[in-house]
């Protein structure tokens, strides 16, 4: 979660998912649903088990032994000082070989409790919007952090804590091998980007992380702060089904 986020009300909630749902009954250039799109591309989810930390209390089944031997490297982390107050080490949630890799800025309080990422109602959302073009953390995406341990009071990472952290999401990043990442936050994008330009202006184009498209968004903790953004929100998720259904996306 994280991002500066406080805990929305449930109205803010409701909002925002509306107005993605409001989108997709209205058609905005969605012409053919998520699941189709992804069917056209033989990727329908079926049969890419989970990677790690399946929900509901399942057993985990690692995607590989790399994956596996990642994490648990992670789990004994001590490299910066949020280890001294973590509760969980929140390595990331998903399938192996994702079509899309969903980064954040680091875990939240929930987070941090559950040991897994974008829970709450933030994660609901992002769970929606995911779903909103037939991408779901079950079947066909990976959800990880910038850092993996929480920062107190959901301040934003310190720039020596993401350096710290940042091998282990690098690692990730080539085991799992997306085939696109979606930066959930100003944070995501910048540290994976290298750069200090800001949200509106790293949305506003596509890009690359090494050769992997990489489309930057808003947090779901800023939509529900600010519903004026879930219109352009839902306009970076169109550029990145479009990327996925091999038509491009941002100029
Ligand atoms: S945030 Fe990352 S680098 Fe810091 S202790 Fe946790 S796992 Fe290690």
């Amino acid at each position: 979660m994280a991002e500066n986020s406080p805990v929305p009300d449930s109205a803010d909630l409701l909002m925002a998912l509306s107005v993605i749902e409001d989108s997709l009954l209205t058609g905005l250039a969605l012409n053919r649903p998520g699941s189709e799109i992804l069917a056209a591309l033989g990727e329908g989810g079926a049969g890419q088990g989970p990677a790690s930390h399946a929900q509901g209390g399942q057993e985990s089944a690692p995607a590989s032994a790399d994956l596996a031997g990642l994490e648990a490297r992670a789990g004994a982390c001590t490299a910066c000082r949020l280890a001294s107050t973590r509760q969980h080490v929140v390595f990331g949630e998903g399938v192996a070989k994702p079509l899309v890799l969903v980064v954040g800025e680091g875990p939240g309080a929930e987070e941090d409790s559950q040991g897994l990422p974008f829970v709450g109602a933030s994660g609901k959302l992002l769970d929606r919007m995911l779903a909103s073009i037939g991408l779901s953390r079950r079947e066909n995406c990976y959800i990880a952090n910038i850092v993996k341990c929480r920062p107190p009071g959901n301040r934003e990472p310190n720039p020596d804590e993401k350096a710290s952290c940042m091998p282990y999401l690098r690692e990730q990043i080539r085991l799992l091998a997306p085939r696109a990442i979606l930066c959930a936050g100003r944070t995501a994008a910048q540290t994976l980007l290298d750069t200090t330009e800001g949200i509106n202006r790293l949305r506003s184009r596509s890009h690359l992380y090494g050769d992997i498209p990489l489309v930057a968004t808003y947090h779901p903790s800023a939509l529900l702060r600010d519903e004026t953004l879930k219109r352009p929100a839902w306009e970076d998720l169109k550029s990145l089904r479009d990327i996925l259904a091999g038509s491009g996306g941002k100029a």
